[in-house]
């Protein structure tokens, strides 16, 4: 864990050109070192100078590609440029729009830095998830994200419906050591606007419409049996008792004040992300939002510890493969049940 870079200096210093980076998806790939994935052999490979991103078995010839079943497969761009995106956007509070990546690692064309930024988001969800409110009590509501509704009169036009779920933690409970700090110091930076809880995990997910057949099986996927939650008192919850939750619902009925009492948290969040999509991307279309949302889960639910959701990104980079350009534009119309990769993320 000492290594991961808390600078930007040290960033540059850590992954300077293609053999560090390669040395780097090495070193993730086979942290014991190099097993050959043809005949098995064990020990140092060949490394080709004039490709870095290629190890060649010793004993039997066989050559492996690191890029390989990476979002990075295939790839014309640099190793360090794909290295810089995948620090950016997880260590930058705001993350970062595919223009600004654009300019400031000089790449040519607008739609490759959206690309891999796209590609950067399918790492961070894994097949799997683990449900969240085993300890903490869970705030579920839902909200409508994006669109304009300018010059088409009243209604929400193009807004897409997403339903949030987050943990919500006594303050003095919330942050577990840094995985980032070799003596376990505490992070200095609290956040939580003051107040005497703090949002644990998150999740975001796109919905169809806010009818019981649709919320419950988000929840079921979601939240944890027995877990404590709370959500406004729209009808679709209803039966959230008898599936085994304990449930409190409390009709807000819009009211600015009582929401802030009963479910204070999931609005702070869905204010964050409106925020975040309009100042960061201003705006997303529907197509793409369950990406953004995948993206804003995972730096949320890391941010004491930034640099431990780099690494992440590059972890699971070298074990989900990425979808092909035409599978992802297909895919995000369609992706149901991401999740963000499995960190230890505010533990108490
Ligand atoms: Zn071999």
């Amino acid at each position: 864990m000492s290594n991961y870079p808390r600078t930007l200096l040290e960033f540059q210093h850590l992954f300077p050109d293609e053999v560090a980076c390669a040395h780097h998806l090495e070193r993730i790939r086979w942290p014991e070192g190099f097993e050959c994935p043809s005949c098995s052999q064990v020990g140092e490979p060949w490394r080709l100078q004039v490709r870095p991103r290629v190890l060649e078995c010793r004993q039997c010839g066989y050559q492996v590609s690191l890029t390989a079943g990476t979002v990075m497969h295939r790839t014309r761009q640099p190793l360090p440029i794909w290295f810089w995106a995948a620090y950016l956007v997880t260590t930058q509070t705001p993350g970062m729009s595919a223009l600004q990546f654009q300019r400031q690692l000089g790449i040519k064309r607008y739609e490759t830095a959206f690309l891999m930024l796209h590609k950067l988001r399918a790492a961070m969800v894994r097949p799997e998830r683990d449900r969240i409110g085993a300890e903490w009590p869970v705030e579920i509501d839902e909200t409508y994200v994006g669109g304009a509704t300018q010059g088409e009169g009243r209604g929400r036009h193009h807004k897409t419906l997403v339903v949030g779920m987050v943990e919500v933690l006594p303050r003095k409970k919330a942050l577990g050591p840094d995985p980032n700090l070799p003596s376990g110091q505490r992070p200095q930076h609290r956040g939580g606007h003051g107040r005497s809880f703090i949002a644990g995990r998150l999740r975001l997910q796109t919905i169809p419409n806010r009818k019981q057949e649709t919320l419950e099986p988000m929840v079921l996927a979601n939240v944890q049996k027995k877990a404590e939650v709370r959500t406004d008192g729209w009808t679709g919850y209803d039966n959230l008792h008898n599936l085994g939750y304990n449930h409190t619902a409390v009709p807000v009925r819009g009211d600015q004040a009582k929401t802030a009492q009963h479910l204070p948290m999931i609005h702070i969040v869905f204010g964050n992300l409106d925020a975040w999509l309009l100042g960061t991307h201003h705006g997303v279309s529907p197509a793409h939002l369950q990406g953004y949302l995948n993206e804003f889960v995972f730096r949320f639910n890391r941010r004491f510890w930034p640099m431990v959701g780099f690494d992440s990104v590059l972890k699971i980079a070298a074990q989900v493969e990425s979808p092909t350009n035409r599978d992802f534009y297909k895919n995000a119309q369609t992706s149901s049940n991401p999740v963000e990769p499995d960190e230890p993320v505010l533990t108490g």
